[in-house]
This record gives C-alpha cells, sequence and structure tokens, in this order.
C-alpha cells in the first residue's frame, strides 16, 4: 500500500458484512482519485463469501484478510492491536471504520496508538490537491459546516454513522483477495467471555427503521400539542416509523435509538415528515439523505424550511386534526 491507499475496516456481525461498511466504500470510491485503491481490512474467517463478492461491487480492490477464526469475535484490545501491526507495515493515507458501538471504541483507540487524528461522524468528505482528506461535520452549535483537514498525520482516520451514503453496487472489480497471517504476538483476551447471544428483537427494530419508506419525525413544538399523541397516531395510520429531535428524546417521547441528527442515527427514506422541529443543521444533517422532505412548523423563518422540499407553515394541532380528519 502506498500513502495514496485507502484502507476500510469490514465490521462484520457473525458470517454478514454490516451495510455501513459498503456504504463506505461506495461513498469513497466516488469522491477518490482514479488511481487510489481501496483496500478493505476484514477480520476471522466466519464471514460468508456472498458478502465478501458485494465488497468488489461496491468499488473494492482488494481484501487483505486475516482469516484465522482466533480473530471472529470483536476484541478492543486485539482487534487494535493487529490493525495498528497492519498499519505500521503498509502506510494507507486513510483509515475508514463504521460509527458503530465496535467502530467507535476501536478507531480511537487505533488513532490514539498511530499518534494521529480522528474525525467521528462525518456529513461530507472530499480530496483536496494535497490529497488531504477535507472532512465536514457541522460544528458551533450546528450553525456552521466545519471542515477538518489533518495534513501532518497519516493516516487520517474517520468515522461514518450508518444510513448517512448510499450504497452503490455499480462496479465490477475483480475478486482480488490477499490472505494475511496474523501477527505471532497477539495479546490475550482480558476479558473473559462466559456467554454471548445476539438481541434479535432489538437489532432487527434497529435495521426496520433503515428500511422504511415514509418516516415522521417530531421535534420540541410537540409539547403544547399532547406530546407525541397526534404524531404516533397519524404514523399509525401510514404504517410508519416515529421518530424525533433530541429534545423529544429529552422529553421521553422517543427512545434514545430513534433520535435523528449528529448523535442520533441517520435514515434516507423516500419521505421524511419534520413536525415541530426548528431544522438545527445537527438534526437536518440525520435525514440527508432522503428523497422528499416535508416540513411542518407554525414559525414561517424556521430554518428547517430551507432545506425542505414541501414546507407547511401551520399550527401542528390544527393541522394534523384536519388531516387526520380527511383521512379517515
Ligand atoms: C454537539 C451537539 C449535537 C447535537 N445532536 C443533535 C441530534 O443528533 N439531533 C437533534 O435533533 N438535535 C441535536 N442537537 C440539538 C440541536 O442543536 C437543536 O437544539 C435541536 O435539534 C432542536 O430541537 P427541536 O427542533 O425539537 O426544538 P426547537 O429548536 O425548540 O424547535 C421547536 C420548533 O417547533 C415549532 N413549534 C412550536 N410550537 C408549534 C406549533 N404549535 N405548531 C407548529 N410548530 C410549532 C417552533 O416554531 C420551533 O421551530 C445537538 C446539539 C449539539 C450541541
Amino acid at each position: 500500500m502506498s500513502e495514496k491507499d485507502i484502507l476500510v475496516f469490514a465490521e462484520h456481525k457473525g458470517q454478514s458484512i454490516i451495510d455501513v461498511t459498503y456504504e463506505i466504500i461506495s461513498k469513497i470510491c466516488e469522491v477518490k482519485n482514479k488511481d487510489d485503491k481501496v483496500g478493505i481490512l476484514l477480520l476471522g474467517s466466519a464471514v460468508d463469501d456472498n458478502y465478501i463478492e458485494r465488497l468488489f461491487r461496491c468499488g473494492a480492490n482488494t481484501l487483505l484478510h486475516y482469516n484465522d477464526k482466533l480473530l471472529n469475535e470483536y476484541d478492543l484490545d486485539r482487534h487494535s492491536y493487529v490493525i495498528t501491526e497492519f498499519i505500521h507495515h503498509n502506510k494507507p493515507g486513510v483509515l475508514l471504520f463504521a460509527a458503530t458501538d465496535i467502530g467507535m471504541e476501536l478507531a480511537p483507540k487505533v488513532a490514539a496508538r498511530l499518534k494521529t487524528g480522528l474525525t467521528a461522524h462525518i456529513t461530507d468528505l472530499y480530496f483536496d490537491e494535497n490529497h488531504n482528506l477535507v472532512q465536514q461535520v457541522p460544528g458551533f452549535g450546528g450553525n456552521l459546516l466545519v471542515n477538518i483537514i489533518c495534513p501532518d498525520k497519516r493516516p487520517q482516520l474517520i468515522t461514518f454513522k450508518p444510513g448517512v451514503f448510499e450504497i452503490k453496487e455499480n462496479r465490477n472489480n475483480p475478486k482480488n483477495v490477499v490472505s494475511l497471517s496474523p501477527p505471532s504476538f497477539i495479546p490475550q483476551n482480558r476479558i473473559k467471555l462466559i456467554n454471548s447471544y445476539v438481541i434479535t428483537e432489538s437489532d432487527q427494530n434497529e435495521e426496520e427503521i433503515f428500511k422504511k419508506d415514509i418516516i415522521i419525525s417530531g421535534g420540541w413544538g410537540m409539547k403544547n400539542c399532547g406530546d407525541f399523541e397526534l404524531i404516533n397516531k397519524l404514523a399509525e395510520k401510514l404504517n410508519t416509523a416515529v421518530c424525533g429531535t433530541r429534545p423529544a428524546y429529552d422529553e421521553g417521547w422517543i427512545p434514545e435509538n430513534r433520535v435523528i441528527g449528529q448523535s442520533g442515527i441517520n435514515v434516507a427514506p423516500k419521505i421524511f415528515i419534520s413536525i415541530g422541529a426548528s431544522g438545527a443543521m445537527h438534526y437536518t444533517t440525520g435525514f440527508s439523505g432522503a428523497k422528499k422532505i416535508i416540513a411542518i412548523n407554525k414559525d414561517k423563518n424556521a430554518p428547517i424550511f430551507e432545506y425542505c422540499d414541501l414546507g407547511i407553515v401551520a399550527d401542528i394541532e390544527v393541522f394534523l386534526s384536519k388531516l387526520a380528519a380527511g383521512m379517515k
């Protein structure tokens, strides 16, 4: 590998590589220079071949595979050690992780070991003329988009939240797999695994939201309208998921895994309906991939109206009651 090469850590759950890995590959292939190569680092021997083939359809050039069952189960010490050793020997210019529970733990540990920079939860990125990755995140209360670069250190580390970028399987790269032997010394697992189980129900709920065609999301403006009652009723009629802003979570109207935005989840449904939310950038980055955005707010100057395809200036209670009556 060279400083121009990009490495993506492939995160897997059992036999399957998780979707965000494909999202990262698709996005980086869109912005990289033509000659830059994309390598995928996969640890463990559990992953099914179909998932490996999909990496190449999204634009991977090489799979770098520590095909060893010792690495099947995620372990912070082991994984960070193996990845750091790989980087020391191969020196890619960019290293990308998913901002999942695993990625958010692993990426900072690897960055600290390599003494390099890490940008979390980027909302967009591109290369500048010096081959620095310009990494965009909302900053200063969500009122500005901040460009971050890491000019002096390599690799440049970044985490990507699930659902921000689209998976594009529009390439047909040859399947090029390099098998690697794990380093001779791998740290002992300091945590003793007594038992493990899959929390299927909540996993499914998490996944379901990303598949919904319509998502309704409420903000603090629901406060004087019976909280989320009207939204829940509408969602039931439309058979859609309910999400909300951070204040909606603070009020206890939605669970934490339904907060949309910078510190919550990202969704990209066909239709996103935002009700009673002002439209802070921390929130709007969470649905930038939606095909159509409809916003309802009583304040005609609310920033959300800069962001939506269809804006309705109305009092929520009046609007939703009329809508419900019309849908009967
Ligand atoms: C580091 C950081 C990360 C953050 N991450 C997130 C995040 O991930 N997600 C997130 O949502 N926020 C996040 N925030 C907070 C974010 O900056 C905003 O404060 C928040 O999104 C505002 O939520 P809101 O729109 O529900 O409330 P408000 O800004 O209070 O807006 C309420 C809106 O409701 C309208 N309204 C009130 N009553 C009615 C009515 N009767 N009819 C119609 N409209 C009405 C008002 O006009 C107003 O525009 C973050 C902040 C920081 C600093």
